[in-house]
């Protein structure tokens, strides 16, 4: 069969070059595994035709992957990483190189002090709550003049009633929206930092929500501003699904901590949990006598046989990021193209590597995630429903066919059924998989008549 396929390859393609192009082209492999696969030509065509458009777009995320490859590799070589670090210890864990190795590659990675890279943080809710609740004391205030945080913090801050939050430990809050533009409201700020305000968040990425990204520039405009007005305001940035998209992380603009989730980015697929802090050595320091206990602090905490893919992940983080990046850019001019709303645009320059797209309608965002779901490769028969997710405030559908559960770095839909039925895309641990992944989106919202046939064709 392949054989055939060859054969008949190049004859059309001598045929071609004679100038006696077929009428009837034939598919080549590539359509025909795709086709085997439920694509269909139109489909496929389609894609094909987008992707043309972003050649050039496609070089830069690769020069950013070229960039950050080398800015990991040089730490964990400056960190003199030896096989031994990828050992792991049991028990209290006292004395783990590895863990103490991997720790300092973060900090240079980040370009920060120093950081916590544990696999007992366990997710990125709990680093930030962690990071928060360890640098806040009772009277104090916390700011985000970024406005609403991601949905999860609610709980965390109290901004929605729970136990354990800031709230109940006298700790207050205070936010100011960006402008209707998505910039900064510095008058606004400026009045809302008070002698209490002791620290300020600032989410890179838009989360759930449609407003756009930060670039890491932006949040140093914001920090500067911050810090001429009290330069002991410590400022952390929720660094979720930014990392590795810039040449440039928070920590060079001057952020105080750097936090995220190691099954996002910088755990390259590969971490199956954990959690990060980067920052300067006093809040790292706060955060590690929370997470362990006061006196404790960094000294301890068994890395157990976990090492191995803490530095192989963060090895492959800037591909995998960058395969994540064009499957997000790929489906932004994909679905703009048939008239969706999609967040960033098909041009805009990118800061993370969330893709919103606007549907509408909740039987549109149920045929995304389920397409999605359906490219996975685990649990790819499987079909996702909107639940109750704890920590969010609506019903929520999730698309997740992944190796590590939950992971979000691998290709990944959420969307919460609440107006404006917007889904948010992230992931693919390789560009082909993002890449098959979105046309299966698109193939079922085709199928289900969601999506008209004659508009892939213009
Ligand atoms: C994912 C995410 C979080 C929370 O991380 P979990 O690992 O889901 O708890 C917080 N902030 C942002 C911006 C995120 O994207």
């Amino acid at each position: 069969m392949t054989e055939m396929t060859g054969h008949r390859q190049r004859r059309s393609e001598k045929a071609g070059q004679r100038g006696l192009r077929k009428v009837d082209v034939k598919m080549n492999d590539i359509e025909k595994m795709y086709e085997s696969m439920g694509i269909d030509t139109e489909v496929y065509a389609y894609g094909k035709s987008v992707l043309e458009e972003l050649e050039e777009r496609f070089r830069a995320v690769d020069e950013t992957a070229d960039y950050n490859q080398l800015k990991v590799l040089k730490a964990m070589q400056e960190c003199q990483v030896s096989e031994a670090c990828l050992l792991g210890t049991s028990g209290y864990g006292y004395n783990d190189l590895g863990r103490e190795t991997l720790e300092a590659v973060y900090a240079k990675v980040f370009r920060t002090e120093d950081a916590l890279v544990r696999p007992q943080i366990t997710c990125g809710t709990h680093a930030l709550a962690l990071a928060l609740m360890s640098n806040l004391r009772p009277g104090d205030e916390l700011l985000s003049p970024v406005g609403k945080p991601y949905d999860t913090l609610e709980e965390v801050i109290g901004i929605r009633p729970s136990k354990g939050s800031l709230a109940e430990y006298g700790i207050t809050y205070r936010q100011v929206d960006l402008l209707p533009d998505g910039g900064f409201d510095y008058e606004d700020i400026e009045k809302a930092i008070t002698e209490r305000t002791r620290l300020v968040t600032i989410q890179r990425s838009k989360g759930y929500q449609t407003r756009p990204t930060l670039s890491v520039r932006q949040i140093g405009e914001l920090i500067s501003f911050i810090k001429r007005i009290r330069p002991d305001i410590i400022c952390m940035v929720d660094n979720c699904y930014g990392e590795f998209v810039e040449n440039a992380e928070p920590g060079e603009v001057g952020a105080d901590m750097v936090v995220g989730s190691l099954i996002k980015n910088p755990g390259g697929g590969l971490a199956p949990v954990g959690g990060y802090i980067a920052g300067k050595r006093q809040c790292v320091e706060n955060a590690a006598y929370r997470l362990t206990s006061p006196g404790l602090g960094k000294e301890v905490g068994a890395s157990l046989d976990i090492l191995r893919s803490f530095y192989q992940g963060l090895f492959l983080a800037p591909t995998v990021t960058a395969s994540a990046l064009k499957g997000a850019i790929f489906a932004a001019r994909l679905y703009e193209r048939l008239g969706y709303d999609v967040v960033p645009n098909g041009s805009e320059s990118r800061h993370d590597i969330i893709q919103a797209v606007t549907f509408g309608s909740p039987e549109s965002v149920i045929a995304f995630c389920q397409g999605i779901q359906a490219a996975a490769p685990v649990d790819s028969h499987v079909t996702p429903e909107a639940w109750d997710m704890p920590g969010y405030d609506s019903q929520v559908i999730m698309a997740a066919g992944a190796f590590v559960s939950g992971s979000s770095i691998e290709l990944s839909a959420d969307a919460p059924i609440k107006p404006p039925y917007a889904v948010y895309f992230q992931g693919g641990l390789t560009w082909p998989h993002a890449r098959f992944g979105i046309l299966k989106s698109l193939q079922t919202l085709v199928n289900r008549g969601l999506v008209d046939r004659s508009l892939l064709k213009r």
